[in-house]
């Protein structure tokens, strides 16, 4: 199947009000202009290095959101490019975008980060860490934090895997009826990927990040 057909076949499985991120990192700009023509305009890139070549060289309307690890080093180089950053996993990294946001003059959406799954090495907030910062995150001017983000463990138990959705699902409603309260604009839930995406929707996701189902395998390089 080629990328448009893969495009047009996720968009038609895909329930109204689940929005799709086409998950581009390590695939050439031309497999982004591909999807671009099938319609596509949420992409998803994991390194600042490949956002900063690609970015440019595509067309100004694409929403990119920045979804992997981001250094606070790499926050300059960024912020210009993208309408979210789904990856805040720490505090000191929400206040290194807010500040970066003020100083440019620009307010800049981002999702929380939320650890549940059972690997240590994944990022992120516990749903109790969010908690604890969700007033100060809330109160922020350079940054608006537009809802929450997550990943399941990397297992084949679904029940587990489900389980984890349904935290990260909690955790966002937790936050949407208390320290965010209010501010209509929190309102994303971004679980699912190629494998799990369809259990991500029946556990209340609302934005999946979509890549090796559209664009193939990633080649590493
Ligand atoms: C790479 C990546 C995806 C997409 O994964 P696929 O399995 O290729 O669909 C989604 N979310 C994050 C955070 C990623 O890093």
């Amino acid at each position: 199947m080629s990328v448009t057909q893969n495009i047009t076949e996720l968009s038609r499985r895909l329930p109204g009000g689940v929005r799709l991120v086409a998950v581009s990192k390590f695939h050439p700009v031309e497999a982004v202009a591909e999807a671009y023509a099938a319609g596509q305009r949420v992409f998803g890139e994991s390194r600042a290095q490949e956002l900063s070549v690609k970015a440019p060289a595509l067309p100004e309307d694409i929403e990119w959101h920045f979804i992997g690890h981001l250094q606070t080093n790499k926050v300059r180089a960024v912020v210009p490019h993208v309408s979210v950053i789904q990856s805040i996993d720490s505090e000191r990294l929400l206040r290194a975008v807010d500040s970066e946001a003020l100083r440019i003059g620009r307010r800049v959406d981002v999702l929380l980060q939320v650890h549940v799954a059972a690997e240590e090495t994944k990022f992120g907030f516990t749903p109790e860490e969010l908690y604890a910062i969700a007033p100060e995150a809330a109160a922020l001017q350079g940054v608006r934090v537009t809802g929450v983000m997550g990943m399941a463990s990397n297992t084949d138990d679904t029940a587990r895997i489900a389980a984890d959705f349904r935290a990260i699902r909690a955790c966002f409603d937790r936050l949407a009826a208390g320290a965010f309260a209010g501010q209509s604009a929190f309102a994303t839930v971004s679980m699912g990927m190629s494998h799990d995406w369809q259990l991500a929707v029946e556990c209340g996701s609302n934005m999946v990040r979509i890549g090796s189902d559209i664009f193939g395998e990633r080649q590493y390089f």
